[in-house]
C-alpha cells in the first residue's frame, strides 16, 4: 500500500510502500516518551520503498534497553518524530504512522511491549467524549 505523510510544519514529507498488515503499537516506555504520548503506532518499511520528498530530518541516538543504539529521527522545526533504524547503514526504517495521511485506514494488527502499557489505555472508549475541543476544556493562560 502506498502512503505519504509529513511533519506537523509541513517542512518534511515522505512517501512509502508499506504492508498494511505489519501495523504495530508499541506500548514500551521509550516510545511513550518520544512521541509524547500514551504508545506508538508504526510500520517497517524498507529503505529502498521510502522516498523523502522534502525536507532534512535530525537524529538522536538512544540506547535501548537492549543496550543497542537505536536512531530516532524528527523534524528540526517542529519536533514531529518520523522514524526510528539503526545507526549505521540501516535497510529498514521504524516509520511513526501518526504522521501518515492515511493514518485512520492504517489498523494496527499487533501489540508489543504490553508489560509497560499504560494501565488505562483500554478505558479510552469509554470516558466521556466531546467531537471537539469544548470551550471550557481549552488551555489557558489564567491558571
Ligand atoms: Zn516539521
Ligand atoms: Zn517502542
Amino acid at each position: 500500500m502506498k502512503i505519504d505523510g509529513s511533519c506537523l510544519c509541513g517542512a518534511y514529507a515522505y512517501e512509502a510502500e508499506i504492508d498494511p498488515a505489519k501495523v504495530v503499537v508499541c506500548h514500551c516506555t521509550d516510545c511513550q516518551i518520544s512521541s509524547a504520548s500514551a504508545f506508538r503506532f508504526g510500520v517497517l518499511v524498507r529503505k529502498d520503498r521510502y522516498v523523502e520528498l522534502r525536507g532534512t530530518l535530525k537524529t538522536f541516538v538512544k540506547i535501548a534497553e537492549s543496550g543497542a543504539p537505536r536512531a530516532l529521527t524528527f523534524c528540526p522545526e517542529c519536533g514531529t518524530s518520523i522514524y526510528g533504524c539503526e545507526p549505521e547503514g540501516p535497510t529498514v526504517y521504524s516509520l511513526r504512522l501518526g504522521t501518515a495521511r492515511q493514518r485512520a485506514e492504517l489498523v494496527p494488527q499487533v501489540q508489543v511491549w504490553r508489560r509497560s502499557a499504560l494501565p488505562w489505555i483500554s478505558c479510552v472508549d469509554e470516558l466521556r467524549a466531546h467531537d471537539s475541543q469544548p470551550d471550557k476544556l481549552r488551555p489557558r493562560s489564567d491558571f
